[in-house]
């Protein structure tokens, strides 16, 4: 063989068989089948096909791994991306939720004071009102009023009102003084005492119990509260009466 050969790779054009050929020549021949060939042809028969298979494989296994790779990196990032949203949306779900909850617990706590409060000032109101009501009877009933006057020589006494108490004058602590008359009815409780006879000239008192109506009364029942009324005598007549007074009891009167 001369330095001009150059020997190739080819394909023979009518088997197919692996030969190799002189490029520097026109023509071979197929050891196999005998034909005669291009050389140019089983070349570039040769090249076509194993450059193919090769790029392709090449090709394949690059693309292959690089999509995979770049699939999977993909993957990989939305999974981690997927999974990160997850997560925000998750915190932003508790977030909402804890700041919801919070919302509605300060929502409750409002409502549950502004009931409580409502509650606790219709209570105050209530009792208050009644207490008002209670310690308008102890001290005289708000309505009513109790009065006395001076006419004829009788000292005159009215507990004006309805629902007033029922009143007893009472001879305790009246020493000096003759009960005249004495009632209750509708429009109240009224009495009339004058001096008695052979009174020595000074200060008496008159004295009355409010007892608790229906209640039944004697002389050991203590009345819910007293009036009191201070008497001056003169000569056997009544000069000088004063306001009556409430007391709770005979103890708290200012006796003269
Ligand atoms: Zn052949």
């Amino acid at each position: 063989m001369s330095d001009n050969v150059k020997m190739v790779p080819a394909l023979c054009t009518q088997c197919g068989g692996n030969v190799e050929v002189d490029l520097s020549k026109e023509t071979a021949k197929c050891p196999y089948c005998g034909m005669e060939f291009m050389v140019e042809k089983a070349v570039n028969n040769y090249n076509v096909k194993y450059a193919h298979v090769e790029h392709a494989d090449n090709v394949n296994i690059d693309v292959t791994g690089a999509v995979k790779e770049v699939l999977d990196f993909a993957g990989e990032q939305l999974k981690e991306g997927r999974e990160d949203r997850r997560q925000r949306e998750k915190e932003f779900a508790e977030q909402s939720r804890q700041s919801s909850a919070a919302f509605l617990k300060i929502m409750a706590i409002m409502f549950g004071g502004m009931f409580v409060f409502a509650i606790v000032a219709f209570l105050v109101m209530f009792f208050s009102g009644k207490m008002d009501g209670d310690e308008s009877a102890s001290s005289n009933d708000e309505g009513s009023t109790i009065e006395c006057r001076l006419e004829d020589g009788c000292l005159y006494t009215d507990v004006l009102g309805k629902d007033v108490p029922e009143w007893r004058y009472l001879e305790f602590d009246s020493m000096g003084t003759v009960l005249q008359y004495e009632y209750n009815d509708e429009s109240g409780y009224h009495n009339c005492v004058i001096p008695e006879e052979n009174v020595t000239d000074g200060v008496r008192y008159v004295v009355a119990g409010a007892y608790e109506d229906g209640f039944e009364i004697d002389e050991y029942t203590k009345p819910m509260y007293y009036s009191v009324i201070q008497v001056t005598i003169e000569d056997h007549d009544f000069t000088e009466a004063s306001d009556p007074v409430i007391v709770d009891d005979l103890s708290e009167y200012d006796y003269n």
